[in-house]
């Protein structure tokens, strides 16, 4: 049955998604039909009082998709574009995500209908002080635990653990991820997810009898928060990243590019077409250059059925969400790319936020060495089963990867039952 969100063009590649996948493993269509609709959606308006002193009223939202595993978990994102049906698509991609990868948590988002930048300090601590308000009855450290995303941040984090713990009476550490260190945040969180990229692609490289050296070239669109730790993790591997982009443009030297250098540039907030002018590239160029690791880790969409056949990587690895269209993926598994999935390759995010809950749950802190190696391993185990997939029902890694969440959350779903009976 279709239902009110499937008109929304992330929702419906969402379901197409999870139908493909359903088709090919046989799974129950009692299970297919469940997964279609999140468990809970709310809406709620937020007010806050703006600094000229009149009153503003956004609308915010939180989304639990599927809560079989364990509580949800899932950003706040605060963007204009922020509605009910974009956030139950990317709550359910939080589901497969977290299933994937063997974590014991669900899937949920949230998010508000706001330019975050067009606000002071001040408006964006009571719209989210507000927001959580309005939403903690049903987030919580065993019921759903957000997370930054985009237009939201580890201060963001810091606000709504304040007010949620205000509101119960004592410190709830254990109630968002992606805090700030002093306040129960986790080392080795900010690289995470750039850190999983870098592991996969060595996994992949593995698989493939490929040995990353010194010729191996490597670009990366998008040094952001996952990109600039995923070419740092590649460059310590011993490959040459020779391209880097941002919004701006990018720069390309087949000699190599000093990454921690361009990092610092970044991170002081200059834009990379002028740290080195005479060796830029446009970021369409930058996908169509001749490597042998691409990692689009900017934003979805920007491979197409448009360019994808000039799209010349071995490995391509997703650091951003949908980085490549479906008719993208065939066309480049076709010319004998290696993708490796989004749910898979940007997962070190969550991974680590979930190893953040546990600590808060524990008040005991784990260090960085101990965070890094069990991240590797959760890693590792997934993109094995996703392998395994991958050869059994002889389809593309994107695919196989929906395929193997599926199957760890349908047999949940089925040892669990229905309720009521
Ligand atoms: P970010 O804002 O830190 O970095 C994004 C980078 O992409 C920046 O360099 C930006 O200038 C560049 N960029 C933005 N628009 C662009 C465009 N149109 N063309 C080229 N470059 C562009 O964001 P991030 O946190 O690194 O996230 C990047 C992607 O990874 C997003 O798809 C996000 O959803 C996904 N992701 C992030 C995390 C995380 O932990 N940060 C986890 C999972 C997935």
């Amino acid at each position: 049955m279709k239902n009110q969100f499937e008109s929304n063009v992330l929702y419906h590649d969402a379901i197409s998604q999870l139908e493909d996948a359903a088709s090919t493993m046989k799974l129950d269509p009692n299970i297919l039909d469940r997964l279609r609709t999140p468990k809970r959606a709310i809406m709620v308006s937020v007010p806050i009082r703006l600094d000229d002193g009149t009153v503003k009223t956004f609308m915010g939202y939180r989304v639990q998709h599927n809560m079989t595993i364990g509580p949800g978990k899932g950003g706040i994102r605060f963007h204009p574009s922020v509605d009910m049906a974009e956030t139950a698509a990317l709550a359910m991609l939080m589901t497969f995500k977290c299933a994937l990868v063997g974590l014991p948590l669900g899937g949920a988002k949230g998010g508000i209908a706001v330019d975050p930048t067009s606000l002071s300090r001040q408006e964006l601590q009571a719209l989210t002080r507000r927001y959580a308000t309005e939403i903690n009855m049903v987030v919580g450290p065993t019921i759903d635990i957000p997370a930054p995303d985009i237009g939201t941040d580890g201060q963001t984090m810091a606000w709504f653990l304040d007010t949620y713990s205000q509101l119960k009476g004592y410190t709830v550490p254990g109630v968002v991820t992606g805090k700030p260190i002093s306040v129960g945040g986790s080392l080795g969180r900010a690289e995470s997810t750039g850190k999983g990229v870098a592991f996969c692609v060595s996994f992949a490289a593995d698989y493939l009898k490929y040995k990353i050296n010194e010729s191996t070239k490597v670009a990366v669109h998008g040094f952001g928060k996952v990109g600039i730790p995923a070419a740092q993790d590649l460059a310590a591997q011993g490959a040459k990243v020779v391209a880097i982009s941002d919004v701006s443009g990018g720069i390309f030297d087949p000699n190599g590019i000093d990454v921690n250098a361009a990092a610092e540039w970044t991170r002081s907030g200059q834009l990379l077409k002028d740290f080195e002018p005479n060796k830029t590239i446009t970021n369409e160029a930058l996908l169509e250059l001749d490597v042998d690791i691409l990692v689009p880790a900017a934003i979805d969409g920007v491979i197409t059925k448009d360019n994808a056949r000039k799209v010349k990587a071995k490995i391509i690895a997703e650091g951003a969400n949908g980085p490549l269209t479906t008719e993208a993926v065939d066309i480049c598994t076709a010319n004998g790319s290696f993708i490796i999935p989004d749910i898979l390759c940007n997962a070190g995010g969550v991974i680590v936020s979930y190893f953040e809950w546990v600590q808060g749950l524990q008040n005991f802190f784990w260090d960085l060495d101990q965070i890094n190696s069990k991240l590797y391993s959760i890693l590792k185990n997934a993109f094995d089963e996703v392998i395994d997939c991958h050869e059994k029902y002889k389809v593309d890694m994107k695919r196989a990867a929906f395929i193997a969440a599926l199957k760890r959350l349908a047999t949940a779903m089925r040892m669990r039952g229905l309720f009521p009976a």
